[in-house]
């Protein structure tokens, strides 16, 4: 019976959920300092994702039992993609000079972080096999 409450109790500190919406967008770069076919303009077909961490679920009203209601992560994310990300050339609309993957992933992460509580994470894939993780955890 001890070692089931021990276990319970640090089961408990360290249990938590991990949300993950994924969006899209089309958009065109360049890297003007790499030494291969990025220097030259290209698009992608880019997936964005992010991860949002929580220990407690809402405990009341419409989002009980949720850490946070995804459609409220799309509402965060779309003006995002609207006015930034989908059909614009990223070195030009971020201000990124270099939006590599890395880069790119950092800049939504902070734009996104006071709109969405507990996210810890944002992912970018620019091809089917690429991809990128940018932790923020600030
Ligand atoms: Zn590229």
């Amino acid at each position: 019976m001890t070692f089931d409450a021990g276990f319970t109790n640090r089961d408990s500190l360290r249990a938590f959920w991990r949300l993950q919406k994924d969006f899209r967008f089309e958009a065109s770069h360049l890297l003007p300092n790499h030494d291969g076919k990025c220097a030259r303009m290209h698009g992608h077909s880019w997936l964005g994702r992010v991860i949002i961490e929580g220990r407690e679920l809402e405990r009341s009203g419409p989002k009980e039992g949720m850490i946070l209601d995804y459609s409220s992560i799309s509402e965060a994310i779309k003006p995002l993609v609207d006015n930034y990300l989908d059909h614009w050339h990223l070195n030009d609309r971020t201000g990124l000079a270099n939006p590599t993957s890395e880069e790119l992933a950092r800049w939504i992460f902070d734009k996104l972080k006071p709109w969405l509580r507990g996210l810890v994470c944002v992912v970018i894939e620019e091809t089917c096999t690429a991809r990128c993780e940018y932790w923020g955890y600030n």
